[in-house]
């Protein structure tokens, strides 16, 4: 069975104190409306993660957004795999759109980070997605196709059973438009078919895939519905308590 993963974006937000609060309300909403087939992770900015570990109470996990792609050496302001895995945190957010337009992150150094997070066993959410321009002209499934043989490629098949994919439109990112249902599961089901071709049907078929923009407490269920979406990457929805726990109300089936 698929894991359904109900996963939190906090972004730059937050000072220290801000995100234990924030924290905290989420682990105690979502201890009465999670299931034993969920899982729920936060990933918050760096400097939140030690202390969230330890209020986590195994209820929701701890993830970071980002991580280097070396395991120490001589770069400045940088957090590797290894120091993420140290806390306690248990996933990683790799190629986010923001990533890749913001600070340039090509495929190829997305491979190699998404490797580093492996090696430290963390578990990479690992996002691809299309811009507008992409989706209006119908090249959408070339261009997502490409950004997971990129990964796909360096991977066997042992190691990509332990890769979650984050399918995120940038379009829909922080937008307030999402992708509606019937979008979402169209890809959803190419992605799974273009794993399929490099792994087999078999893991293709366990693989979570998330859908992530502009997904709220009022489409969560729509989408989450559908048959190749397991679970939602929520940006905006997860700085606040009530909305992040009817998301995950919303997938408690
Ligand atoms: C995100 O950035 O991962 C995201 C999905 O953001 P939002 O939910 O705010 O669109």
């Amino acid at each position: 069975m698929r894991k359904k993963i109900i996963a939190g974006n906090w972004k730059m937000n937050l000072t220290h104190s801000e995100g234990i609060s924030l924290f905290s309300e989420i682990v105690n909403m979502v201890k009465d409306e999670k299931n034993g087939n969920q899982t729920v992770v936060i990933c918050p900015p760096f400097i939140h993660i030690n202390s969230l570990v330890q209020l986590s109470n195994g209820i929701v996990k701890i993830g970071a957004q980002n991580c280097h792609e070396a395991l120490n050496g001589a770069f400045t302001g940088e957090i590797s795999a290894k120091m993420i895995q140290s806390t306690g945190a248990e996933f990683v957010i790799i190629g986010h759109s923001e990533r890749r337009q913001y600070f340039n992150e090509s495929d190829e150094l997305l491979t190699k980070k998404t490797i580093s997070a492996l090696q430290n066993n963390l578990t990479p959410l690992f996002c691809i997605g299309e811009s507008l321009e992409q989706r209006n002209n119908g090249t959408y499934f070339e261009v997502l196709k490409n950004q997971l043989k990129a990964l796909t490629a360096h991977l066997d098949a042992t190691d990509f059973t332990k890769v979650v994919i984050a399918y995120e439109p940038i379009w829909a990112i922080g937008t307030g438009l999402t992708a509606s249902a019937a979008q979402a599961q169209e890809v959803h089901a190419f992605i799974r078919s273009t794993l399929a071709e490099a792994y087999g049907e078999e893991i293709a078929n366990q693989t979570s895939i998330l859908y992530g923009g502009s997904c709220n407490a009022q489409n969560a269920a729509e989408l989450f519905a559908q048959k190749d979406i397991d679970g939602g990457l929520i940006g905006g929805a997860s700085l606040k308590s009530r909305d992040f726990t009817d998301i995950v109300k919303a997938f408690n089936f």
